[in-house]
């Protein structure tokens, strides 16, 4: 059974438009904060009754490649002290191109990183610029070549589409383009406009106008089949793998397995119990600091809340099963929701097969809406 270790690092140089993640713009006091985190490993390790066996750890945020190699390896070391990590465990660094030079690279993969993911975004200036990236389309392809001179054999790659600037020419530069760079695992996200964002405040002022549906859908759709044929297996969604390099880390969230999670807004799913600390990097260190852990609320998932996730989660990967959903919550989806089903059939959105309720490739342009007309 897959268990994950996440660490939130809260600090990124300049916070991009579009980012509704925790993260300040800071670049100093990471010393500080690495005594906070290494504190709350050692207050959360008290807790835990049984000896789990973590098979990854994942270094999210924010910006975790603002942190020094030694900053990285302290965390490290504290988890090592406290938990028991499987000598084979995917260990990820998210990484912003502008942050790192080759000799960091080599240095995270010194001290046992073995996973980066590299947020590039776009292969486009014009696309950068609009999300405020802090890097540039040549920073993001050094970036990426600096780690496969390092030797990582294990490198993922965030891009973006249905951005306002995005032509179906300019989506399909973009995955031409990732596809001649060859990484192991593509992760590839529609621009979602989120509340509280500067983005968002800018569609509210109509600055800037999403993309259509429609076209948002044919960019799905061609991105499935470019990298299909590129040799890339969709495995969820949203994220694309060649053989053997699908990230262990995110199917233990998928899977719905045990996660620990530290550091401010980073959540925790343990013993059917899921909870989030705070998410203010003052009030957190307060609470560390003050011997407390810093969670901001729990709650344990009832029965519906369980089969919620099933069918949700079962869309985003290879479907429904409905015995399951049968036999373990006692849900007869079929019978439950005739008439919407019927109705994303006949639209081809969905197809029943071998006792799974599955997206066909239509269908998954709409995943959510579905789900939750499902849920
Ligand atoms: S670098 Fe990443 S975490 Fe930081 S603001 Fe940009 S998208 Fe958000």
């Amino acid at each position: 059974m897959m268990k994950g270790l996440y660490l939130h690092i809260p600090f990124c140089e300049h916070k991009c438009i579009y980012c509704d993640f925790y993260s300040i713009e800071q670049s100093d006091s990471f010393d500080r904060f690495v005594r906070t985190i290494t504190r709350e490993i050692n207050l959360t390790s008290g807790k835990i009754e049984d000896d789990p066996v973590f098979t990854s750890i994942f270094f999210g945020g924010g910006t975790p490649s603002l942190l020094s190699p030694v900053q990285i390896r302290k965390i490290m070391d504290a988890l090592h002290r406290n938990f028991v990590v499987a000598p084979d465990a995917e260990v990820t660094v998210e990484t912003n191109p502008g942050t790192v030079d080759d000799e960091k690279l080599r240095a995270y993969k010194a001290i046992g990183v073995n996973r980066l993911s590299i947020g590039v975004q776009s292969f486009s200036t014009g696309d950068l610029t609009f999300l405020t990236r802090i890097h540039s389309v040549e920073d993001a392809e050094r970036c990426y070549y600096n780690a496969r001179e390092a030797a990582y054999d294990n490198i993922n790659i965030d891009l973006m589409f249905s951005l306002p600037t995005h032509t179906k020419n300019r989506w399909i530069n973009n995955l031409n383009r990732i596809i001649e760079l060859e990484p192991d695992h593509i992760s590839a996200y529609s621009l979602t406009y989120e509340k509280g964002t500067p983005l968002y405040q800018k569609l509210k002022n109509k600055e800037v106008t999403p993309l259509e549906e429609d076209l948002d859908a044919e960019l799905y759709g061609i991105t499935l089949d470019m990298l299909d044929n590129a040799g890339y297996e969709q495995y969820e969604i949203s994220n694309y793998a060649r053989s053997g390099k699908q990230c262990l880390h995110n199917r233990t969230y998928w899977e719905s397995c045990e996660y620990l999670g530290f550091g401010p807004s980073a959540h925790s799913f343990y013993k059917g119990r899921r909870y989030w600390n705070i998410n203010n990097l003052q009030k957190y260190n307060r609470k560390v600091r003050a011997g407390l852990l810093p969670v901001a609320g729990e709650e344990m998932l009832t029965e519906l809340q369980r089969a919620e996730e099933e069918i949700f989660l079962g869309l985003r990967k290879t479907g429904i099963d409905l015995k399951k959903m049968k036999n373990s919550y006692n849900l007869d989806i079929l019978k439950i929701k005739t008439k919407e089903i019927s109705s994303f059939s006949e639209r081809g959105f969905v197809v029943i097969d071998n006792d799974y309720l599955r997206l066909t490739k239509q269908g998954k342009a709409y995943a959510d809406m579905i789900a939750s007309e499902l849920m």
